[in-house]
Parts: structure tokens; sequence; C-alpha cells
């Protein structure tokens, strides 16, 4: 069953609250939809979106990436060879891991529609619920202790909250949450990169004196200040996450020689894919690392991708894939808090005419 042709298009996605981070503030977005055509009528979706501070890409590079480089690479290949066509497609050019990601993922879900089955199949996974914490947005203590508290009453039990300085200000911020939600709502902080390593463990010191228990403490420095990274794990009594600064397996494997985290955050739009995940995957586990499965800032279409994948590799743990949730109307991830449902039904049996 060759592969046809490849298409983009775009969508709107509207947020139902603006999402609040020490790099950026986003209140509606596209995302780039990806559709692959084999013969017989198979197609496979995914979409992806652009965000350039983390990985360098727009959707006008992703579309571009897609269109003119890697759909040219997997036109005429056979989906019985998806593995070898996608290792192809990444080896097509440096970077544009959000292209490629668009491309692996929607292959995927070509390979899936043509073996009339779903993609937790084609990946070996048996789908269920994937438990998920919520972010809440960069704000004052006060708006953030509320907007906390409006989301455990919706019932999620981990909040991750946004932090991005200065020091004493971020330590109120998360005292001030603590003191609003129930003792076990576990509460974690991303600082997107803001802090130094020295302003980092001030903040987890603050904490410790305060009495403040934190789950981890993720990218608290820029992505590539490795040694700063390091210098945090090796002093914090809390788990360190790597997330700007774990991209692809080569980033991990650097990251677990450094000893500069204790879990790695992965996300497609990262690493290029579920194929590269799953490299990823063996890199860091090989390496002694957690995983977390987290999201960009996307539609529900990749979230569920993305929790298929933790379906299989990490099923008891709380995830990072709550994007879907801040998108007003989403169907292939469905939110019931705390937990995300996946639309992962085999599609209607192609036409093999
Ligand atoms: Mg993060």
């Amino acid at each position: 069953m060759r592969i046809t042709s490849v298409e983009t298009g775009r969508r709107p996605v509207h947020l139902r609250l603006p999402f609040r981070t020490a790099l950026r503030e986003v209140k509606d977005f596209e995302v780039v939809t990806v559709r692959v055509l084999a013969e017989g009528g198979v197609t496979g979706c995914s979409e992806v979106v652009g965000t350039a501070r983390i990985t360098g890409e727009t959707n006008a590079s992703i579309e571009e990436a897609v269109n003119a480089v890697l759909a040219p690479v997997l036109i005429g290949r056979d989906l019985g060879d998806y593995c070898v066509a996608l290792a192809d497609t990444a080896l097509a050019m440096v970077g544009n891991s959000t292209a490629k990601c668009g491309i692996d993922v929607a292959v995927h879900r070509a390979v899936a529609a043509w073996r009339g089955t779903a993609l937790s199949e084609v990946l070996g996974a048996t789908l269920r619920p994937i438990a998920t914490d919520v972010t809440v947005s960069l704000a004052t203590p006060s708006d953030m202790a509320a907007e906390a508290s409006r989301r455990v009453d919706e019932g999620f039990g981990t909040l991750k909250l946004k932090v991005g300085g200065p020091v004493a200000l971020d330590i109120e911020r998360v005292q001030t949450v603590a003191g609003a939600v129930p003792g076990n709502v576990a509460l974690r902080i991303d600082a997107n990169q803001a802090w130094t390593a020295r302003q980092a463990l001030q903040v987890i010191d603050g904490l410790v004196l305060a009495g403040v228990a934190v789950e981890f403490i993720e990218q608290p420095v820029p992505a590539a200040d490795l040694a700063g990274l390091a210098a945090v794990t090796a002093r914090s009594p809390v788990p360190v996450v790597a997330d700007e600064s774990a991209h692809t397996a080569a980033d991990v494997r650097r990251l677990a020689d450094a000893g500069a985290c204790d879990v790695v955050n992965i996300k497609l739009a990262k690493c290029g894919g579920l194929q590269a995940a799953t490299e990823v995957v063996a890199v860091a586990r090989a390496c002694g690392l957690g995983l977390l499965f987290g999201s960009m800032l996307e539609s529900g279409s990749g979230v569920a991708a993305t929790a298929v994948l933790a379906s299989r590799f990490a099923p008891d743990q709380v995830h990072d894939l709550d994007a879907g949730w801040w998108a007003e109307t989403e169907s292939a991830a469905i939110y019931r808090p705390p937990f995300v449902l996946c639309d992962d039904k085999p599609p209607d049996a192609p036409s093999m005419q």
C-alpha cells in the first residue's frame, strides 16, 4: 500500500483561558494539520503546532519542511515499510522536530487505518486512561491560588505551577497555592528556564524552609546550561525534570552523563514523533532516568498520540498531558479530570479497490 500524497492545512484552536509561562503567553492559536494519503483510500492525520521558543519552528516553517523536504521522501514508499520510511524522513533534514512529528504521527495513523486497527495496537500498547496534571498559569500568588482551587474542584489532584521569578515572589506563589488547596494535592513547579542555578537553589531552599512540599522542579535553568542543571540536581532534595534541555535521545544521553536531571519530559514535538520518542525512552531507561510524557500547547490529536506512548511505557504515573484540556473543543483526547481518555477506536476498514 503505497503513500500517494501528503497534504497540510490549518485549524484554529481557541483556549478557555490564557496560558502564561515564563517564556510566553498564548490565547488562541492555529495547528497545522498533516494528512498522509495512500492507495485504497487509506489516510492518516496528525496535528502539530510551531513553538518557536522551544523548537525554533513556526507553522509556516512546519508546512515548508513537510511539503518541500519530508513529503518527497515519503511519497511512493510502502506503508509496510513505514519504520524505514520514517527513519529516512528523519534523516532528510536537521532539526525541524515538530514537522517530523507531524509526518510520523500521520504515518502511524495511516498504518493503523490500513491494518483496520487502532494506533495503540500499532504501538504495542494497551490503551488505558492516563492520569495528567493541569497547569496553573504564571500570575500573582492570589490569582494562582484561585485558579488552583478551581482546578482541584474540577477533580485534578496534581497541579503544575508556572513560575518565573523573582525568587521571593516565586516562593510566595507556591506557598500561597499550597495554603489554598488540600494537603493531598501534589504540586509540581515549572520555571521554563527562568532561573540561574543559584536562584533555583534559593527557591528550593525557601520552599523547604517554609515546609512546602513539591513533587519536582522542571527546567529551572536555560536549556543550554547543562552545568547549571547538574549543579541544581546535585544539591536539590527535590527531583529535577529536564524539558527544554531534553529534546532527542542524544540530549538525554548528555544529560545523564552530566548528572543533570532525574527525570525527562518527553514530548513528540521535541523529539520528532512516536518512533523517535521510543528511542528517547530507551536511552532514559538505560540511564536510570524517570519518564514523564508531556505535550506542547497543542490540540487533543497530539495529546492522544502521546497518551498511547504513556500507556505503553509509564501507565501508572501522573503525566503532563493537559494541553487538550486548555482547548475549548477537542475530540481526539477527552479530559475527565484527572484523566486523558483517548479516542483510539479502529477506523473503518479501508476500501480495497
Ligand atoms: Mg515544561
